[in-house]
Protein backbone atom coordinates (compact mmCIF):
# COMPACT_ATOMS: atom_id res chain seq x y z
CA UNK A 1 0.00 0.00 0.00
CA UNK A 2 2.87 2.39 1.16
CA UNK A 3 5.26 1.31 -1.91
CA UNK A 4 1.83 2.04 -4.14
CA UNK A 5 1.41 5.44 -2.46
CA UNK A 6 5.38 6.04 -2.89
CA UNK A 7 4.46 5.65 -6.76
CA UNK A 8 1.60 7.79 -7.53
CA UNK A 9 3.55 10.46 -5.26
CA UNK A 10 6.71 10.53 -7.65
CA UNK A 11 4.08 11.08 -10.91
CA UNK A 12 1.85 13.54 -8.94
CA UNK A 13 5.20 15.11 -8.67
CA UNK A 14 5.60 14.85 -12.29
CA UNK A 15 2.25 15.36 -13.61
CA UNK A 16 2.19 18.89 -11.21
CA UNK A 17 5.53 20.54 -12.18
CA UNK A 18 7.09 19.65 -8.81
CA UNK A 19 9.73 17.65 -9.61
CA UNK A 20 11.08 16.06 -13.14
CA UNK A 21 13.99 13.55 -13.71
CA UNK A 22 16.80 15.01 -14.44
CA UNK A 23 18.38 14.99 -18.58
CA UNK A 24 14.72 12.88 -18.90
CA UNK A 25 15.22 13.38 -22.88
CA UNK A 26 18.57 11.43 -22.66
CA UNK A 27 17.16 8.47 -20.60
CA UNK A 28 17.35 10.69 -17.02
CA UNK A 29 20.71 9.97 -14.52
CA UNK A 30 20.54 7.81 -11.65
CA UNK A 31 19.23 9.98 -8.59
CA UNK A 32 19.64 13.21 -9.94
CA UNK A 33 16.79 15.45 -10.48
CA UNK A 34 15.29 19.03 -11.61
CA UNK A 35 12.67 21.09 -9.28
CA UNK A 36 9.58 22.41 -11.34
CA UNK A 37 7.91 25.23 -11.78
CA UNK A 38 6.26 23.79 -8.67
CA UNK A 39 8.99 22.41 -7.09
CA UNK A 40 11.31 25.51 -6.70
CA UNK A 41 8.24 27.67 -5.63
CA UNK A 42 7.90 25.26 -2.96
CA UNK A 43 11.79 24.61 -2.13
CA UNK A 44 12.44 28.43 -2.00
CA UNK A 45 9.74 28.59 0.45
CA UNK A 46 11.27 25.94 2.62
CA UNK A 47 14.64 27.63 2.47
CA UNK A 48 13.04 30.92 3.32
CA UNK A 49 11.54 29.89 6.10
CA UNK A 50 14.30 27.49 7.30
CA UNK A 51 16.67 30.76 6.59
CA UNK A 52 14.48 33.27 8.24
CA UNK A 53 14.04 31.16 11.56
CA UNK A 54 17.74 30.59 11.79
CA UNK A 55 19.07 34.39 11.22
CA UNK A 56 16.11 36.69 11.35
CA UNK A 57 14.86 35.15 14.73
CA UNK A 58 18.48 34.94 16.21
CA UNK A 59 20.29 38.08 16.30
CA UNK A 60 23.68 36.04 17.22
CA UNK A 61 23.60 33.70 13.85
CA UNK A 62 24.75 34.69 11.00
CA UNK A 63 24.75 33.65 7.14
CA UNK A 64 27.11 32.99 4.24
CA UNK A 65 27.21 31.85 0.85
CA UNK A 66 30.62 29.94 0.13
CA UNK A 67 31.50 28.50 -3.04
CA UNK A 68 31.23 24.82 -3.64
CA UNK A 69 35.42 24.67 -5.00
CA UNK A 70 37.77 24.77 -2.28
CA UNK A 71 41.22 24.29 -2.07
CA UNK A 72 42.28 20.62 -1.30
CA UNK A 73 43.74 20.67 1.64
CA UNK A 74 40.34 22.10 3.20
CA UNK A 75 39.19 17.90 2.59
CA UNK A 76 42.41 16.79 4.04
CA UNK A 77 41.93 19.16 7.25
CA UNK A 78 38.52 17.99 7.51
CA UNK A 79 39.28 14.55 7.39
CA UNK A 80 36.79 13.36 4.35
CA UNK A 81 39.58 12.25 1.62
CA UNK A 82 40.64 9.75 4.47
CA UNK A 83 37.62 8.77 5.96
CA UNK A 84 34.60 10.22 4.03
CA UNK A 85 34.44 6.49 3.05
CA UNK A 86 31.76 4.07 2.86
CA UNK A 87 31.79 0.04 2.71
CA UNK A 88 30.80 -1.86 -0.38
CA UNK A 89 29.68 -4.92 -1.59
CA UNK A 90 29.83 -5.82 -5.14
CA UNK A 91 27.19 -9.04 -6.21
CA UNK A 92 29.08 -10.97 -8.89
CA UNK A 93 25.73 -12.24 -10.57
CA UNK A 94 23.80 -8.93 -10.87
CA UNK A 95 26.91 -6.67 -11.15
CA UNK A 96 25.48 -4.83 -8.81
CA UNK A 97 26.83 -2.49 -5.66
CA UNK A 98 25.17 -2.49 -2.58
CA UNK A 99 26.29 -0.54 0.90
CA UNK A 100 26.17 -3.55 3.10
CA UNK A 101 25.04 -2.32 6.41
CA UNK A 102 21.66 -1.05 4.47
CA UNK A 103 21.21 -4.63 2.93
CA UNK A 104 21.62 -5.94 6.66
CA UNK A 105 18.98 -3.46 8.20
CA UNK A 106 16.65 -4.03 5.23
CA UNK A 107 16.69 -8.03 5.85
CA UNK A 108 16.44 -6.96 9.44
CA UNK A 109 13.17 -4.51 8.98
CA UNK A 110 11.56 -7.21 6.90
CA UNK A 111 12.37 -10.52 8.34
CA UNK A 112 12.24 -9.71 12.44
CA UNK A 113 9.79 -6.83 12.85
CA UNK A 114 7.76 -8.84 15.12
CA UNK A 115 11.16 -10.56 17.04
CA UNK A 116 12.44 -6.93 18.91
CA UNK A 117 15.24 -8.72 20.65
CA UNK A 118 16.59 -10.74 17.28
CA UNK A 119 16.13 -6.80 15.81
CA UNK A 120 18.28 -5.40 18.50
CA UNK A 121 21.43 -8.27 19.00
CA UNK A 122 21.83 -8.11 15.12
CA UNK A 123 21.81 -4.40 15.05
CA UNK A 124 23.67 -4.18 18.02
CA UNK A 125 26.27 -6.64 16.02
CA UNK A 126 26.06 -4.52 13.17
CA UNK A 127 26.95 -1.19 14.57
CA UNK A 128 29.62 -2.91 17.03
CA UNK A 129 31.28 -4.03 13.46
CA UNK A 130 31.40 -0.43 11.74
CA UNK A 131 32.29 1.54 14.55
CA UNK A 132 35.58 -1.12 14.85
CA UNK A 133 35.45 -0.87 10.58
CA UNK A 134 35.31 -4.87 10.83
CA UNK A 135 34.49 -5.36 7.88
CA UNK A 136 35.32 -9.56 7.94
CA UNK A 137 32.35 -9.76 10.35
CA UNK A 138 29.89 -8.14 8.46
CA UNK A 139 30.68 -10.21 5.66
CA UNK A 140 30.00 -12.94 7.98
CA UNK A 141 26.68 -11.40 9.21
CA UNK A 142 25.54 -11.07 5.40
CA UNK A 143 26.50 -14.62 5.31
CA UNK A 144 25.12 -15.97 8.13
CA UNK A 145 21.59 -14.13 7.95
CA UNK A 146 22.00 -15.80 4.35
CA UNK A 147 21.02 -12.56 2.49
CA UNK A 148 20.96 -12.57 -1.52
CA UNK A 149 20.79 -10.51 -4.39
CA UNK A 150 17.18 -8.77 -4.33
CA UNK A 151 16.60 -9.05 -8.08
CA UNK A 152 19.21 -12.18 -8.52
CA UNK A 153 18.15 -13.57 -5.61
CA UNK A 154 21.64 -15.68 -5.16
CA UNK A 155 24.29 -14.92 -2.63
CA UNK A 156 27.29 -14.76 -4.65
CA UNK A 157 29.35 -11.70 -2.83
CA UNK A 158 32.23 -10.42 -3.28
CA UNK A 159 34.70 -8.95 -0.12
CA UNK A 160 33.55 -5.66 1.53
CA UNK A 161 35.96 -2.72 0.18
CA UNK A 162 36.28 0.74 1.11
CA UNK A 163 35.07 3.48 -1.34
CA UNK A 164 34.99 7.14 -0.92
CA UNK A 165 32.18 9.49 -1.80
CA UNK A 166 33.53 12.56 -3.23
CA UNK A 167 33.35 13.79 -6.55
CA UNK A 168 37.15 14.05 -7.72
CA UNK A 169 36.97 16.81 -10.89
CA UNK A 170 39.33 15.39 -13.59
CA UNK A 171 41.82 16.72 -15.22
CA UNK A 172 41.71 19.11 -11.88
CA UNK A 173 44.28 17.82 -9.71
CA UNK A 174 43.16 17.01 -6.06
CA UNK A 175 39.88 19.37 -6.41
CA UNK A 176 36.46 17.98 -4.91
CA UNK A 177 32.80 18.93 -5.70
CA UNK A 178 32.28 19.40 -1.83
CA UNK A 179 30.39 16.88 0.11
CA UNK A 180 29.07 19.14 2.63
CA UNK A 181 28.55 22.64 3.04
CA UNK A 182 30.20 22.79 6.35
CA UNK A 183 33.56 23.60 5.79
CA UNK A 184 32.78 26.95 3.93
CA UNK A 185 32.05 27.77 6.95
CA UNK A 186 34.94 26.89 9.42
CA UNK A 187 37.29 28.78 6.78
CA UNK A 188 34.81 31.51 6.74
CA UNK A 189 35.37 31.34 10.94
CA UNK A 190 37.74 34.29 11.47
CA UNK A 191 36.31 36.78 8.34
CA UNK A 192 33.26 36.68 9.71
CA UNK A 193 34.14 37.10 13.30
CA UNK A 194 35.83 40.16 12.14
CA UNK A 195 34.04 41.64 9.92
CA UNK A 196 30.83 41.14 11.79
CA UNK A 197 31.92 41.68 15.35
CA UNK A 198 30.49 38.15 16.88
CA UNK A 199 31.41 36.96 20.05
CA UNK A 200 30.83 33.30 21.23
CA UNK A 201 28.26 32.00 21.11
CA UNK A 202 27.53 32.57 17.80
CA UNK A 203 26.33 30.35 14.77
CA UNK A 204 26.80 30.84 10.87
CA UNK A 205 24.16 29.35 8.37
CA UNK A 206 24.16 27.94 4.65
CA UNK A 207 22.32 26.67 2.53
CA UNK A 208 23.93 25.41 -0.91
CA UNK A 209 24.43 22.16 -2.95
CA UNK A 210 26.09 19.06 -1.63
CA UNK A 211 27.62 16.00 -4.00
CA UNK A 212 28.25 12.48 -2.49
CA UNK A 213 28.78 9.80 -4.86
CA UNK A 214 25.99 7.51 -3.14
CA UNK A 215 26.42 3.99 -3.68
CA UNK A 216 22.82 2.91 -3.59
CA UNK A 217 21.58 6.69 -5.00
CA UNK A 218 17.82 5.94 -4.70
CA UNK A 219 14.50 6.26 -2.87
CA UNK A 220 13.71 9.29 -5.57
CA UNK A 221 14.68 12.34 -3.13
CA UNK A 222 15.73 10.80 -0.46
CA UNK A 223 19.09 9.64 -1.65
CA UNK A 224 21.02 11.56 -4.06
CA UNK A 225 23.66 12.66 -5.63
CA UNK A 226 23.65 16.63 -5.59
CA UNK A 227 21.57 17.82 -3.16
CA UNK A 228 20.78 20.59 -0.69
CA UNK A 229 21.58 21.46 2.70
CA UNK A 230 20.88 23.87 5.28
CA UNK A 231 23.34 24.18 7.94
CA UNK A 232 24.60 26.01 10.90
CA UNK A 233 27.59 25.73 13.02
CA UNK A 234 27.15 26.90 16.63
CA UNK A 235 30.53 28.08 18.07
CA UNK A 236 30.61 27.83 21.90
CA UNK A 237 33.07 27.85 24.74
CA UNK A 238 33.63 23.81 25.24
CA UNK A 239 32.46 23.76 29.20
CA UNK A 240 29.05 24.69 27.38
CA UNK A 241 28.74 21.67 24.80
CA UNK A 242 26.26 19.39 26.56
CA UNK A 243 24.29 22.54 27.14
CA UNK A 244 24.16 23.97 23.83
CA UNK A 245 23.68 19.95 22.32
CA UNK A 246 20.72 20.18 24.20
CA UNK A 247 19.44 23.14 23.51
CA UNK A 248 20.09 22.84 19.58
CA UNK A 249 18.25 19.38 19.63
CA UNK A 250 15.16 20.56 21.25
CA UNK A 251 14.71 23.70 19.36
CA UNK A 252 15.44 21.95 15.79
CA UNK A 253 12.55 19.43 17.07
CA UNK A 254 9.99 22.13 18.15
CA UNK A 255 11.08 23.79 14.55
CA UNK A 256 9.97 20.55 12.54
CA UNK A 257 6.75 20.15 14.71
CA UNK A 258 5.57 23.34 13.21
CA UNK A 259 5.56 21.79 9.95
CA UNK A 260 2.74 20.11 10.96
CA UNK A 261 3.18 17.25 9.82
CA UNK A 262 1.73 14.15 11.41
CA UNK A 263 3.00 13.72 14.65
CA UNK A 264 2.55 9.59 14.48
CA UNK A 265 4.29 9.36 11.10
CA UNK A 266 6.82 11.68 12.37
CA UNK A 267 10.52 12.50 14.14
CA UNK A 268 11.40 10.98 16.56
CA UNK A 269 14.61 12.18 18.29
CA UNK A 270 17.27 8.92 18.04
CA UNK A 271 20.74 8.43 19.02
CA UNK A 272 22.79 8.56 15.53
CA UNK A 273 23.38 4.91 14.49
CA UNK A 274 27.05 5.17 13.70
CA UNK A 275 28.83 8.51 14.20
CA UNK A 276 30.74 10.57 11.29
CA UNK A 277 34.42 10.73 11.79
CA UNK A 278 34.14 14.44 13.25
CA UNK A 279 31.89 13.49 15.37
CA UNK A 280 31.47 13.31 19.33
CA UNK A 281 27.11 12.94 19.75
CA UNK A 282 25.07 13.08 17.41
CA UNK A 283 21.42 12.71 17.26
CA UNK A 284 18.92 12.61 14.33
CA UNK A 285 15.22 13.55 13.49
CA UNK A 286 13.60 10.71 11.96
CA UNK A 287 10.43 10.57 9.60
CA UNK A 288 8.95 7.19 9.38
CA UNK A 289 9.11 6.94 5.56
CA UNK A 290 7.43 3.80 3.46
CA UNK A 291 11.12 2.46 3.74
CA UNK A 292 10.98 2.95 7.56
CA UNK A 293 12.18 5.67 10.26
CA UNK A 294 14.96 7.62 8.24
CA UNK A 295 17.08 10.64 9.10
CA UNK A 296 16.30 14.18 7.59
CA UNK A 297 18.75 16.05 9.97
CA UNK A 298 21.34 15.38 12.38
CA UNK A 299 22.33 17.35 15.23
CA UNK A 300 25.90 16.88 16.15
CA UNK A 301 28.53 17.93 18.93
CA UNK A 302 31.73 18.59 16.54
CA UNK A 303 34.00 19.75 18.95
CA UNK A 304 36.79 21.25 17.89
CA UNK A 305 37.61 18.77 15.56
CA UNK A 306 37.68 20.96 12.31
CA UNK A 307 38.88 24.21 13.67
CA UNK A 308 41.97 22.49 14.99
CA UNK A 309 42.69 20.63 11.50
CA UNK A 310 42.61 23.90 9.40
CA UNK A 311 44.97 25.87 12.16
CA UNK A 312 46.90 22.75 11.68
CA UNK A 313 46.81 22.50 7.92
CA UNK A 314 46.70 26.39 6.96
CA UNK A 315 49.07 27.21 9.46
CA UNK A 316 46.69 29.83 10.73
CA UNK A 317 45.07 30.74 13.82
CA UNK A 318 41.74 29.99 14.40
CA UNK A 319 40.81 30.61 17.42
CA UNK A 320 38.79 33.54 19.74
CA UNK A 321 40.43 35.72 22.88
CA UNK A 322 37.37 36.46 25.41
CA UNK A 323 37.25 36.05 29.24
CA UNK A 324 40.86 36.35 29.24
CA UNK A 325 40.98 33.14 27.35
CA UNK A 326 42.62 32.27 23.80
CA UNK A 327 41.01 28.48 22.91
CA UNK A 328 39.50 26.86 19.80
CA UNK A 329 35.00 27.21 20.25
CA UNK A 330 33.61 23.84 20.31
CA UNK A 331 31.09 22.92 17.42
CA UNK A 332 27.47 21.77 17.53
CA UNK A 333 26.01 21.38 13.98
CA UNK A 334 22.26 21.40 12.72
CA UNK A 335 22.22 19.56 10.10
CA UNK A 336 19.46 19.32 7.66
CA UNK A 337 18.50 18.06 3.67
CA UNK A 338 16.89 20.06 2.49
CA UNK A 339 15.28 17.55 -0.62
CA UNK A 340 15.13 15.22 2.04
CA UNK A 341 12.52 17.50 3.67
CA UNK A 342 10.98 18.23 0.43
CA UNK A 343 9.87 14.83 0.19
CA UNK A 344 8.22 14.80 3.64
CA UNK A 345 6.45 17.26 3.39
CA UNK A 346 5.31 16.27 -0.01
CA UNK A 347 4.62 13.33 1.30
CA UNK A 348 2.91 14.14 4.59
CA UNK A 349 0.74 16.80 3.01
CA UNK A 350 -0.43 14.35 0.16
CA UNK A 351 -4.17 13.09 0.38
CA UNK A 352 -6.41 11.34 -1.27
CA UNK A 353 -9.86 12.33 -0.13
CA UNK A 354 -13.37 11.11 0.02
CA UNK A 355 -15.72 14.18 -0.65
CA UNK A 356 -19.59 14.23 0.70
CA UNK A 357 -20.54 13.63 -2.95
CA UNK A 358 -18.69 10.66 -2.97
CA UNK A 359 -16.10 11.89 -5.39
CA UNK A 360 -12.34 11.54 -4.97
CA UNK A 361 -10.01 14.52 -5.28
CA UNK A 362 -6.51 14.69 -4.46
CA UNK A 363 -5.08 17.42 -2.40
CA UNK A 364 -1.54 18.91 -1.37
CA UNK A 365 -2.16 19.83 2.00
CA UNK A 366 1.05 21.95 2.76
CA UNK A 367 1.15 24.27 5.62
CA UNK A 368 0.19 27.73 4.00
CA UNK A 369 3.24 29.29 4.13
CA UNK A 370 4.81 26.75 2.11
CA UNK A 371 2.53 26.57 -0.57
CA UNK A 372 4.20 27.30 -3.77
CA UNK A 373 0.87 29.28 -5.16
CA UNK A 374 -0.69 31.42 -2.16
CA UNK A 375 -3.86 32.20 -3.99
CA UNK A 376 -5.77 31.81 -7.50
CA UNK A 377 -8.08 33.98 -9.58
CA UNK A 378 -10.66 32.82 -11.43
CA UNK A 379 -13.37 34.86 -13.39
CA UNK A 380 -16.61 32.07 -13.29
CA UNK A 381 -16.98 32.03 -16.99
CA UNK A 382 -14.78 33.40 -19.73
CA UNK A 383 -17.01 36.14 -20.88
CA UNK A 384 -19.56 39.24 -19.51
CA UNK A 385 -16.25 41.28 -18.74
CA UNK A 386 -15.59 38.71 -15.61
CA UNK A 387 -11.92 37.74 -17.00
CA UNK A 388 -10.91 41.39 -16.99
CA UNK A 389 -12.00 42.26 -13.77
CA UNK A 390 -10.21 38.78 -12.15
CA UNK A 391 -7.46 40.21 -14.62
CA UNK A 392 -7.55 43.21 -12.71
CA UNK A 393 -7.52 41.90 -9.47
CA UNK A 394 -4.68 39.49 -10.16
CA UNK A 395 -2.83 42.45 -11.95
CA UNK A 396 -3.32 44.44 -8.60
CA UNK A 397 -2.54 41.49 -5.92
CA UNK A 398 0.55 40.18 -7.30
CA UNK A 399 2.65 42.85 -6.50
CA UNK A 400 2.45 41.28 -3.05
CA UNK A 401 2.11 37.72 -3.32
CA UNK A 402 2.31 34.41 -5.92
CA UNK A 403 -0.62 34.13 -7.66
CA UNK A 404 -1.81 32.41 -10.41
CA UNK A 405 -4.93 33.59 -12.81
CA UNK A 406 -6.61 30.69 -14.76
CA UNK A 407 -9.65 30.07 -17.14
CA UNK A 408 -8.69 27.54 -19.17
CA UNK A 409 -11.02 25.23 -17.87
CA UNK A 410 -14.74 24.74 -15.98
CA UNK A 411 -14.44 26.14 -12.24
CA UNK A 412 -14.87 22.81 -10.76
CA UNK A 413 -11.40 21.68 -12.81
CA UNK A 414 -9.81 24.66 -12.22
CA UNK A 415 -10.54 23.89 -7.98
CA UNK A 416 -9.19 20.47 -8.49
CA UNK A 417 -5.58 21.94 -9.79
CA UNK A 418 -5.00 24.17 -7.50
CA UNK A 419 -5.74 21.30 -4.66
CA UNK A 420 -3.70 19.45 -6.49
CA UNK A 421 -0.74 21.92 -5.99
CA UNK A 422 -1.77 22.88 -2.21
CA UNK A 423 -2.77 26.64 -3.30
CA UNK A 424 -4.53 27.68 0.51
CA UNK A 425 -7.14 30.02 -1.29
CA UNK A 426 -9.05 30.38 -4.45
CA UNK A 427 -11.06 33.48 -5.58
CA UNK A 428 -13.47 33.46 -8.05
CA UNK A 429 -15.23 36.46 -10.01
CA UNK A 430 -18.79 35.94 -10.86
CA UNK A 431 -22.15 37.85 -11.89
CA UNK A 432 -22.36 39.26 -8.28
CA UNK A 433 -18.82 41.09 -8.36
CA UNK A 434 -19.74 43.50 -10.99
CA UNK A 435 -22.65 44.88 -8.50
CA UNK A 436 -21.37 44.31 -5.39
CA UNK A 437 -17.36 44.25 -5.66
CA UNK A 438 -17.65 40.75 -3.90
CA UNK A 439 -16.22 37.59 -4.95
CA UNK A 440 -16.37 34.13 -3.74
CA UNK A 441 -13.26 32.65 -1.41
CA UNK A 442 -12.95 29.18 -1.26
CA UNK A 443 -10.37 27.21 1.24
CA UNK A 444 -8.76 23.97 0.15
CA UNK A 445 -8.97 21.94 3.33
CA UNK A 446 -12.57 23.02 4.66
CA UNK A 447 -13.71 23.54 1.48
CA UNK A 448 -16.11 26.33 2.37
CA UNK A 449 -16.70 29.31 0.14
CA UNK A 450 -17.74 32.54 1.46
CA UNK A 451 -17.99 35.97 -0.18
CA UNK A 452 -15.31 38.88 0.72
CA UNK A 453 -14.73 42.16 -0.44
CA UNK A 454 -12.17 42.86 -3.02
CA UNK A 455 -9.94 45.27 -1.13
CA UNK A 456 -9.48 42.38 1.57
CA UNK A 457 -8.02 39.36 -0.51
CA UNK A 458 -4.90 40.77 -0.11
CA UNK A 459 -4.76 41.37 3.82
CA UNK A 460 -6.24 37.64 4.11
CA UNK A 461 -3.61 36.18 2.25
CA UNK A 462 -0.64 37.87 3.95
CA UNK A 463 -2.63 36.99 7.34
CA UNK A 464 -3.31 33.41 6.50
CA UNK A 465 0.01 32.48 4.54
CA UNK A 466 2.69 34.54 5.63
CA UNK A 467 5.69 33.26 7.95
CA UNK A 468 4.53 36.10 10.65
CA UNK A 469 2.54 33.90 12.39
CA UNK A 470 5.22 31.10 12.51
CA UNK A 471 7.71 32.93 13.21
CA UNK A 472 6.45 34.69 16.24
CA UNK A 473 5.66 31.34 17.72
CA UNK A 474 9.05 29.96 17.18
CA UNK A 475 10.75 33.12 18.17
CA UNK A 476 9.20 32.35 21.95
CA UNK A 477 12.02 29.42 22.00
CA UNK A 478 15.01 31.32 21.82
P1 LIG B 1 22.68 9.07 5.67
O1 LIG B 1 23.15 8.24 6.85
O2 LIG B 1 21.22 8.96 5.40
O3 LIG B 1 23.51 8.88 4.46
P2 LIG B 1 24.27 11.14 6.75
O4 LIG B 1 24.30 10.80 8.21
O5 LIG B 1 25.43 10.79 5.91
O6 LIG B 1 22.91 10.58 6.09
P3 LIG B 1 24.80 13.92 7.14
O7 LIG B 1 26.17 13.83 6.65
O8 LIG B 1 24.58 14.08 8.61
O9 LIG B 1 23.94 12.70 6.59
O10 LIG B 1 24.06 15.08 6.33
C1 LIG B 1 23.06 15.90 6.90
C2 LIG B 1 21.77 15.80 6.16
O11 LIG B 1 21.97 15.94 4.74
C3 LIG B 1 21.07 14.46 6.30
O12 LIG B 1 20.29 14.42 7.48
C4 LIG B 1 20.19 14.41 5.07
O13 LIG B 1 18.97 15.08 5.29
C5 LIG B 1 21.00 15.17 4.04
N1 LIG B 1 21.65 14.22 3.13
C6 LIG B 1 22.80 13.56 3.32
N2 LIG B 1 23.07 12.79 2.26
C7 LIG B 1 22.07 12.98 1.37
C8 LIG B 1 21.78 12.47 0.07
N3 LIG B 1 22.60 11.62 -0.53
N4 LIG B 1 20.67 12.89 -0.57
C9 LIG B 1 19.83 13.78 0.03
N5 LIG B 1 20.05 14.29 1.25
C10 LIG B 1 21.15 13.89 1.93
Amino acid sequence: MNKCFFDFLISHAKIYGFIFPSSEIYGGLNAIYDYGPHGVELKNNIKDFWWKSMTQLYENIVGVDSSILMHSDVWHASGHVDKFNEFLIDHKDSKKRYRPEILIQEYVEKNYFNDPKKKEKTLSRLYRSLEKKDLTDIKILIDELCISDPVFKTKNWTKIRHFNMMFKIENEKNLYLRPETAQGIFTNFHNIIKSNRMKIPFGIAQIGKSFRNEIIARRFLFRMREFEQMEMQFFILPEEEIKWYEYWKKNRLKWHLELNIEYKKYYKLCKHDHLAHYANAGSDIKFNFPFGFQEIEGIHSRRDFDLKNHEFFSKKKLRVFELKKNYIPYVIETSLGLDRLFLVLFYSSLKKEKLKNGTIRIVLKLPYYLSPIKAAIFPLVKKDGLPEIAKKIFNDVKIHHKLVYDEKESIGKLYRRQDAIGTPFCFTVDYDTIKTDTVTMRNRDSLDQKRIHIKEISKIIEKETGLKKVLKKLSYFI
